[in-house]
């Protein structure tokens, strides 16, 4: 495997892998807290740092039909949540781009 470059972000409010604290994104670029994920509650982000993306595939949501990738967190390869790469309807498509991410797998850092 190659060299892994890892980022961090500054400021406070940062949300970071559970499993080895690499951060991933940060309050500033929550959208909403209103998302399920397979894991129960989810949470939609402007974008993110240090993760890795699978196959994009496309999903029947409650929502309809988006083509969305996985997120694995680039240090330890868990599982995190997805990337809407397109959304087909109309209402959807604000989701372009942004990325969901399991609340089960990431911790808070810098919140005190
Ligand atoms: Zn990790």
């Amino acid at each position: 495997m190659g060299k892994i470059i890892i980022e961090y972000l500054e400021g406070q409010k940062i949300y970071a892998c559970k499993k080895c604290n690499v951060h991933v994104t940060n309050q500033d670029y929550l959208i909403s807290k209103q998302f399920t994920g397979q894991s129960g509650t989810a949470f939609l982000f402007d974008k993110g740092v240090n993760y890795l993306t699978g196959i994009p595939e496309d999903k029947k949501l409650r929502t309809g039909l988006h083509t969305t990738q996985d997120i694995m967190c680039i240090k330890c390869q868990t599982y995190l949540g997805w990337k809407y790469l397109r959304a087909y309807e109309q209402s959807e498509k604000y989701k372009e781009g942004k990325i969901i991410l399991e609340k089960l797998y990431l911790t808070k850092i810098k919140w005190n």
